[in-house]
């Protein structure tokens, strides 16, 4: 059944329109390489700078199936690697994406990683050095990965309070990316490409981003991500008014205290 669906999935894949990418730094080339010699990559930044964006471009680029794992707090590694489930008077197993991405050669992009429960760490160990290997102890078996597979990982270091952190000895097990927020000029071009936005209302956009991203003296946890300002730029193709558009898209979402909201609503009104 996993298979008859999962070859769907890459036919559809296989036809799919190439997803938008604008490369921002040697991310392409360190991925290229890095699948080439099989080491797992880790994707670090803040939200919203086009991570997931990178490794959808990257699966279809190398026509390889890509399985998405959102990790929370409650990920744990059966819900990587699978578990027994009761199927009318029968228990049968169902492999976990982790284990259909080792046996089908998929690229398995575990999104914010350190989120997960700490055995999801343990069971991907194998899998990140020379053994490239899965262990899946409810079935006592051992599954060398296809040549094919590869792990890629997400992480958010910047958290303030209450963060994750990944221990050095899981950081080292990967190459690590680092993505930041595009320059102004490649910023603005993902604006136009992603939406209808004009071009001027762009680089309105992009410059308000970059003001606020300054403004590092208000200590937010997390500051403007292309995220908020691709949003912004939809609300405003759609037709909302670009003050507005600003302040619900890419004001509100920064933070919850009223005075920070006011300032910066302000700010922005002078700049759009
Ligand atoms: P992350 O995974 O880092 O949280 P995403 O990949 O989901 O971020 O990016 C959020 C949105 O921002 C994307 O849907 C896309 O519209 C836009 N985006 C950010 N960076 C890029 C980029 N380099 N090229 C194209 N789109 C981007």
């Amino acid at each position: 059944m996993y298979t008859n669906a999962m070859t769907m999935k890459k036919v559809i894949n296989g036809a799919k329109k190439a997803p938008y990418y604008k490369s921002v730094g040697k991310e392409v080339e360190v991925f290229e390489h890095s699948y080439k010699q099989k080491l797992p990559i880790l994707l670090k930044g803040p939200t919203g700078t086009g991570k997931s964006r990178f490794i959808e471009f990257m699966a279809h680029q190398l026509e390889k199936e890509l399985i998405t794992v959102s990790c929370h707090e409650e990920t744990s590694s059966t819900d990587l690697i699978g578990r027994y489930i009761i199927k009318g008077a029968e228990t049968v197993w169902l492999d976990g994406p982790l284990t259909i991405a080792v046996k089908t050669g998929g690229i398995l992009y575990l999104d914010e990683i350190a989120e997960a429960r700490p055995d999801v760490i343990v069971a991907i160990h194998s899998l990140t050095d020379h053994r490239r290997e899965l262990f899946i102890d409810k079935l006592g078996i051992t599954v060398k990965a296809h040549e094919d597979f590869m792990l890629v990982a997400s992480f958010n270091p910047g958290y303030q309070k209450g963060f994750k952190e990944l221990k050095p000895s899981t950081r080292q097990r990967f190459v690590a990316v680092s993505f930041a927020y595009p320059n102004e000029k490649s910023e603005a071009e993902i604006l136009t490409k992603e939406t209808s936005v004009t071009e001027k209302d762009a680089k309105k956009l992009v410059q308000i981003a970059t003001k606020i991203r300054n403004l590092t003296e208000l200590g937010l946890t997390e500051t403007v991500s292309t995220r908020l300002l691709v949003d912004a730029a939809k609300l405003i193709e759609s037709g909302l008014p670009k003050r507005l558009a600003v302040h619900v898209a890419v004001v509100e979402p920064l933070t919850d205290d009223i005075e920070v909201v006011a300032a910066l609503n302000d700010l922005c009104d002078l700049m759009i």
